[in-house]
């Protein structure tokens, strides 16, 4: 089996991936806060670790990729009390809207997906455990973790003790006994959701619910766990401490992290103000998967800039290459391919394979046939939809009408006419071909 290459957080380096139990690989991603659609950006890392489940399952018999879904947060309360629609509402509604964003980028569904909510009582019995054996404090209705409990916090994000208290120093709460405790559990109060607890009512922090629902779910061993950059720290780094502390061990074996999606230059926040949809996407008459192909031309661990130039480029590769495939034939065979699977497998390095994919196009000493299995190959992990083949050809009675004049144009020997109609055409979308056996056209 082709050894797998992933850049450790904790580690600083590139790592040899090797699971725990080579025959039950476990993928924790830290899935979305639903109170809001989801942007590019927060697309990116779905998208990224799409990938490598995809070349886990390829390289694994058996992976359990689990994702959950934070719905008990600040952010939706505040979002409730906005809009003054029911939490629950909010919550459903904007899962579904980012599993019908997700599916459309070809991000295949988690094996797992498990609600904070749906966890609330495995939370409160961890926080329990963490009290007596000495990690955990409770205070004024909160509980805190002990943060100088934990030997070697900070060793994830790399941060000094110093530097993690520089930042935590401003406004410390009064139940603190140390100023980087963070918090467990806090109360709830009057139209704030809240579950009854040895502490009174109350709900979770947010960073108990990954340890909770990975220790479960996942056997208390996690192989891999990702996500977005900026939850190396504090999420992530909270995680850390409060698993290894239950546990004893350390309960993550490696921890990776996508860096951020800027768009056209700025860094895509909604305190940017540049937010940008899956739906302007679509509006502009993009494929969705256009967004998945800029993505993958970039690697995870750098930022990348996108731009609506990018998104047309990779719109009209992405149909260039389907058509590629559908002109092929229909067969379904893979064809296995040494360098894009050593791409694939270096630190997940998509832009190489992507390369690879474009010489091989290029490439006339390949046939047709085996371009298409090389492709399809590809595509297994990549996910572009490669084999969708070419869209519909019906076309508005307009368009036709002006394929119709060209035939005519050409047959009547006048050059002119024809390639204005040509570049009428192509305005409309259409990529005009003349062979022996007449004009052909395609979408662009
Ligand atoms: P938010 O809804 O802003 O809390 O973001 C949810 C997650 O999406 C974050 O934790 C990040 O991992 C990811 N994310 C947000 N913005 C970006 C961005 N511009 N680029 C890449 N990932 C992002
Ligand atoms: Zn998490």
């Amino acid at each position: 089996m082709a050894k797998l290459f992933l850049h450790d957080s904790a580690a600083r380096t590139k790592r040899h991936f090797e699971p725990l139990n080579p025959q039950h690989v476990r993928l924790y991603v830290c899935g979305p806060t639903v109170y809001d659609l989801a942007h590019l950006g927060n697309a990116r890392p779905v998208v990224v670790f799409d990938v490598l489940a995809r070349l886990l399952r390829r390289l694994y018999p058996h992976v359990t990729y689990a994702r959950n879904i934070t719905d008990v947060d600040d952010k939706i309360n505040a979002r409730a009390r906005e809009s003054g629609e029911p939490i629950a509402a909010i919550t459903a509604r904007t899962t579904a809207d980012f599993h019908a964003d997700m599916e459309a980028l070809g991000a295949l569904p988690p094996d797992v997906e498990p609600r904070a909510t749906g966890h609330i009582a495995e939370m409160i019995t961890l926080i329990e455990r963490l009290i007596a054996n000495g990690h955990a404090y409770a205070a004024d209705g909160h509980v805190l973790f002990s943060v100088p409990s934990f030997a070697n916090y900070g060793k994830l994000s790399g941060r000094s003790p110093d530097e993690l208290l520089a930042g935590a120093r401003v406004d410390v709460a009064p139940y603190k006994r140390d100023a980087g405790d963070f918090v467990l559990w806090k109360p709830s109060y009057a139209d704030t959701p809240g579950w009854e607890s040895p502490w009174g009512r109350g709900r979770p922090g947010w960073h108990i619910e990954c340890s909770a629902m990975s220790i479960e779910l996942l056997d208390g061993h996690v192989d891999l766990h990702v996500g977005g950059i900026d939850l190396r720290f504090p999420h992530h780094e909270n995680e850390r401490a409060q698993s290894n502390s239950l546990t004893g061990d350390e309960t993550v074996d490696s921890w990776v992290h996508g860096e951020h999606l800027l768009f056209e230059g700025r860094k895509m926040s909604k305190s940017a103000g540049n937010v940008v949809l899956l739906q302007d996407i679509i509006d502009r008459g993009l494929d969705p998967l256009s967004l998945r192909f800029a993505l993958l031309e970039n690697r995870y661990r750098s930022q990348m800039d996108l731009s609506w130039a990018s998104l047309e480029a990779a719109h009209s590769t992405l149909k260039r290459w389907r058509q590629l495939l559908s002109d092929a034939g229909s067969g379904t065979e893979l064809k296995f391919d040494q360098e894009l699977s050593d791409a694939l497998t270096n630190d997940l390095d998509t832009p190489r394979a992507m390369q690879r994919i474009r010489a091989i196009e290029k490439d006339s000493s390949i046939g047709a046939l085996d371009k298409r299995a090389i492709f399809l190959f590809a595509d297994q992990v990549l996910g572009l939809d490669l084999d969708r083949g070419v869209e519909s050809k019906e076309v508005s009675a307009d368009i036709q009408a002006l394929l119709d004049a060209r035939i005519t144009a050409r047959a009547e020997k006048n050059w002119a006419l024809s390639d204005s109609l040509r570049d009428q055409l192509s305005d409309a979308g259409l990529e005009i071909k003349d062979g022996a056996d007449g004009q052909s056209w395609s979408w662009k």
